[in-house]
């Protein structure tokens, strides 16, 4: 059995993820925060489309010793095998202009998108060398890109995380494991609830939001054997919004 690990791969981009890396035969390690009921319809989800064995694996990405002590567990139940695929997806958005940013909003947002890279991909990077293949998907954004005004903390978060794909990138290679990340601009999930979906369209020069799934396709191709001369790069998927 071959193992994936998707953080937040309960609701919207990950879900569509953890579904996606289900179908090409994956046995999925569902990571989430919280929200129960949505990790099991996901689950159902994968059960239900009749793909293979895929698991729900509770905690939070921004807490060290959580994420130590889940991987950990999740080893010593599973001795022969090993995590090769991760996709460190989970993030969270606490929009504000920095002039009125609290510092809780601040730390908040850099340690469940940037410090949870480190969490996360520290006790998993070691098998993957010593295995000599693995692939890391890094869930970025177009603000890490261009930085968007009022996502100071998130723009700093996601540009860290770019950075931080680039460097491990070039330190692994040669031991098969490749480490991209993926940039969406603006996803139909939960996240961007309460934004002005038809303003914010006109301004893309595709004309809509992307859904989940167009975000899947492309982890997806990273994630696969297909996919290991493309390391330490940055797809962007936005509808042509930043080019
Ligand atoms: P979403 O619908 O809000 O889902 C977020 C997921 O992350 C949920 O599964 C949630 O688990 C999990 N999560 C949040 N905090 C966590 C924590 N501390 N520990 C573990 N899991 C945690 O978000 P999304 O839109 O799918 O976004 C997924 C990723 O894409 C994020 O990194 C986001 O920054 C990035 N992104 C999204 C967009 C967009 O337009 N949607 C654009 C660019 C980048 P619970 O259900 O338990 O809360």
């Amino acid at each position: 059995m071959k193992y994936a690990l998707v953080t937040g791969g309960s609701r919207g981009i990950g879900r569509a993820v953890s579904l996606k890396l289900a179908s090409m035969g994956y046995s999925v390690v569902i990571n989430y925060a919280g929200n129960d009921a949505a990790a099991n319809e996901t689950l159902a989800l994968i059960k239900d489309a009749g793909y293979p064995a895929a698991e729900l694996l509770k905690f939070d990405v921004s807490n060290a010793e959580q994420c130590a002590a889940a991987i950990e567990g999740w080893q010593a139940a599973h001795p022969d095998d090993y995590i090769e695929v991760l996709v460190n997806n989970a993030g969270i958005r606490r929009d504000n202009l920095l002039l009125w940013m609290e510092n809780e909003d601040w730390l908040k947002v850099l340690n469940t998108n940037l410090n949870s890279f480190y969490n996360v991909t520290k006790p998993l990077i070691q098998s993957m060398v010593v295995k000599k293949y693995g692939r890391i998907v890094n869930m970025a954004s177009l603000s890490g890109q261009k930085g968007l005004p009022g996502q100071t903390n998130y723009a700093a978060a996601k540009g860290g995380l770019i950075a931080a794909t680039k460097a491990l990138a070039q330190e692994v290679a040669k031991k098969r494991v490749t480490v991209n990340a993926v940039a969406p601009g603006f996803v139909k999930t939960d996240m961007v609830e309460g934004l002005d979906e038809k303003a914010l369209s006109a301004q893309i020069p595709a004309g809509r939001f992307g859904t989940p799934e167009e975000v899947a396709a492309v982890v997806a191709f990273l994630a696969s054997p297909e996919a290991a001369y493309v390391n330490g790069e940055v797809i962007a998927v936005n509808g042509a919004l930043y080019t």
